[in-house]
């Protein structure tokens, strides 16, 4: 008979081998250090994979709030928000969320995966969702829980996703789904564009902006709003652990559609509230999101310089305005010895690998925050290229050596 935990065994082709040297994951980061540095294997090494983009995690007001929320409600709410879990913190974030986003409602989590996951409860049986050929391994998961047709269309295709909307049944239903700033390459939604089309088509557009939520547009609303056009979005979920320095998420629209999700979503109705400290943490971040905006300008111009560097050194590095960004390897293994050579360097970067990323396109993922310094930046230009250049990935120095 099949062993049903046959699956779980190590395969004799895995690349990435658990527990050998140059296996990348589930590393403990021990301690935080001052300066953007962290413990992991008992050695300080450069952290340039964290999407902490406006360096607030480690914030002291941020800090402070989580603490005091922590004292009056404890470390858990142990219910789920439609039933005892609810708090004042979590109506007061909806509330100042909607208005930063100028929308007319919003919905607390307890993470971005969540907030992605209650969209499912708007894909029914006879809607069809146009997604992104990009989008998120959390907006494929709502899908696969909804009941909707999916149907993808090529990354940012203006022209394929028109072909695809005007081949629709006029019976059905039909949502766009895209995220604002996609979070490997760090290219933004054609908003304009596809909002356009969602207009003309009569479907409805939704845009996940995990990644640029905080970080893009003129108040930080994100890509929509940095592309003019955040009134044609008409529900938007973000998440509270890239930019607002803390976990949690939310699903922000119209007020009737927030409310089905309220009663109806599952993924938000059959799980637990998001604890007080995350919620007062979130709060806080929101608030020095929209009074401190040059922490946004710093993160994208270090964001602007490390991917310039990069793709000046031949790593093919694509364009993007992200301070997230990634070096294209396309072998696995050949991935997770860069990610090692990386940290042997002393900086600490993420291994994208299958299923993560399509076959063949292995990368390293770097990000970038407010808070890395110039010499700091340096640094992980200096790792790259001694580690580039040892693997091949570069070309070596003009000698032919390694540097
Ligand atoms: N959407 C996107 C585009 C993401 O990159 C992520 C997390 N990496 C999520 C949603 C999920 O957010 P969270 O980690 O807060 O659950």
């Amino acid at each position: 008979m099949l062993d049903a935990f046959g699956k779980c065994r190590p395969r004799p082709d895995q690349l990435v081998a658990i527990g050998s040297e140059t296996y990348p994951y589930y590393r403990p980061v021990t301690e935080r250090l001052d300066d953007g540095e962290v413990v992991i294997g008992g050695r300080a090494v450069l952290m340039a994979g964290s999407n902490d983009y406006l360096a607030l995690s480690d914030d002291p007001r941020l800090k402070a709030a989580a603490t005091e929320a922590l004292d009056r409600h404890g470390t858990g709410n142990s219910g789920s928000r439609l039933l005892n879990g609810s708090l004042p913190l979590h109506e007061e974030l909806e509330a100042e969320l909607a208005a930063f986003l100028g929308m007319e409602a919003a919905m607390v989590v307890s993470t971005g995966y969540q907030a992605n996951l209650t969209l499912s409860a708007l894909f029914a049986h006879q809607d069809v969702v146009y997604a992104d050929r990009l989008v998120h391994a959390s907006l494929m998961d709502a899908v696969r829980l909804g009941h909707a047709r999916l149907v993808r269309y090529r990354h940012n295709d203006l022209a394929h996703l028109e072909r695809l909307l005007k081949a629709a049944d006029p019976r059905d239903g039909r949502l766009v789904l895209s995220e604002g700033m996609f979070s490997t390459d760090g290219d933004l939604c054609d908003v304009p564009g596809i909002a356009r089309l969602a207009r003309r088509h009569d479907a409805r557009l939704i845009l996940d902006c995990a990644h640029d939520a905080g970080l893009l547009g003129v108040g930080g609303r994100g890509a929509a709003e940095q592309l003019g056009r955040q009134a044609a979005v008409d529900v938007q979920t973000l998440t509270f652990s890239k930019c607002f320095g803390t976990l949690g998420g939310a699903v922000a629209g119209p007020r009737h559609v927030i409310d089905y999700l309220r009663h109806h979503a599952r993924p938000a109705v059959f799980t637990a509230s998001l604890p007080a400290g995350c919620a007062a943490a979130a709060l806080a971040a929101l608030r020095i999101i929209r009074t401190e905006p040059e922490r946004r300008r710093r993160a994208l111009a270090a964001g602007e310089r490390l991917r310039a560097e990069l793709a000046a050194l031949g790593f093919g590095t694509a364009p993007g305005i992200a301070p997230a960004m990634a070096i294209p390897v396309g072998d696995t293994a050949l991935c997770a010895r860069m990610w090692k050579e990386l940290l042997d360097e002393g900086v600490y970067t993420n291994a994208m690998v299958p299923p993560g990323v399509p076959e063949g396109k292995a990368l390293i993922r770097l990000s970038v925050t407010a808070a890395h310094t110039d010499a700091q930046l340096t640094r992980i230009v200096d790792a790259c290229t001694a580690a580039g250049r040892r693997l091949g990935l570069i070309a070596a120095t003009q000698d032919g050596t390694a540097p």
